[in-house]
């Protein structure tokens, strides 16, 4: 039977032990970490990704400050309002909810954030620190998805060391940050993505299998090395009938389950980490400005 790493219960975990924290640093300074979170419009899925991290953040003691604004806002309106919160003493950390209205250059507003603020750890300044650091992480904003898939693994307590690890797909928010992350573990790394000759055997090689392509049940067991620990960062809505939908991620999990060490569920797998990492690099941004 694989072991199925089960992200509520390590996301409930982080959370503990960032509620200790929070309420350490709240004797020590007297204010807590306060997280800015910027809704545009009314997507719905949006709103739901907006919900939850703003419970759980305030489960943790962060202090939240909602902006929801209209559908209709233009950029210079919301870049104004990012310019207030990134000197605002208050604010740690500014999320902004993807995707924004298609009159939105989501890059150019992304960047207004200040890199110290960044909570979503997608600045350049923070992808290059990334890219450059060596060992502690303690300090660095790391794009949440991939940070809690490695936490993911970590609690497998193997050495990744030398482990051939394949991530499939190389967007900035998932696929590269997930491939530098494990180099930084000493894995080594393949990236594969939609113009990959040969993805399936490339594959099978693998010790470490990243999925994270936004394709339902992509990945059949053909792809997957007997033993393999599978990563499934897919979230995606299908439908079982008329009025049913469901959601499945990027692995057809009912096939590989059957020949893995460890996999990730969905829902329940990586999706609960991205959340508890978004309040971890809240809290790492409000220590980094007091120099603890
Ligand atoms: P994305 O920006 O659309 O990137 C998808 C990547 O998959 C691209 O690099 C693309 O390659 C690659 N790809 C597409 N079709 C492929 C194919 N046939 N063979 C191989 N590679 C292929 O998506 P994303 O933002 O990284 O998200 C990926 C998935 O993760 C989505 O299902 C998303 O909903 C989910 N997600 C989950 C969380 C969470 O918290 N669990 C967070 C973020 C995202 P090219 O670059 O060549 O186009």
């Amino acid at each position: 039977m694989p072991q199925i790493l089960d992200g509520k219960k390590v996301a409930q975990k982080l959370k503990d032990e960032l509620k200790i924290e929070i309420d350490n640093l709240k004797s020590k300074f007297n204010c807590v970490p306060g997280l800015a979170v910027i809704q545009v419009g009314n997507v719905s899925a949006s709103s739901v990704y907006v919900k939850a991290k703003t419970k759980a953040a305030k489960e943790v003691g962060i202090n939240v400050f909602d902006h929801h604004l209209e559908e209709t806002t233009n950029q210079d309106k919301l870049i104004n309002l990012i310019n207030q919160l990134n000197i605002d003493k208050n604010i740690n950390g500014i999320l902004v909810q993807l995707p924004l209205p298609k009159t939105i250059n989501e890059e150019i507003v992304l960047n207004s954030i200040i890199p110290e603020k960044d909570a979503d750890g997608f600045h350049p300044l923070n992808v290059g620190k990334l890219s450059i650091s060596q060992k502690n992480d303690e300090k660095l904003l790391i794009p949440c998805t991939p940070y809690g898939c490695l936490l993911l693994l970590r609690e497998l307590n193997i050495n990744l060391a030398g482990k051939n690890a394949v991530v499939i797909g190389r967007s900035n928010i998932v696929g590269k940050p997930m491939s530098q992350l494990l180099l930084k573990e000493s894995c080594t790394i393949t990236t594969v993505h939609s113009k990959t000759v040969n993805i399936e055997s490339i594959c099978k090689n693998a010790d470490i299998l990243v999925a994270a392509i936004g394709k339902p049940e992509f990945v059949k067991k053909n792809w997957v090395k007997e033993g393999a620990i599978v990563i499934d960062v897919g979230i995606n809505r299908i439908k079982i009938n008329e009025e049913k939908s469901k959601l499945v991620g990027d692995v057809l999990f009912s096939e590989v389950e059957n020949i893995v060490s460890a996999i990730t569920p969905v829902p329940g797998g990586v999706g609960p980490m991205t959340i508890a990492c978004l309040l971890r690099n809240t809290t790492i941004a409000f220590k980094n400005s007091n120099n603890v």
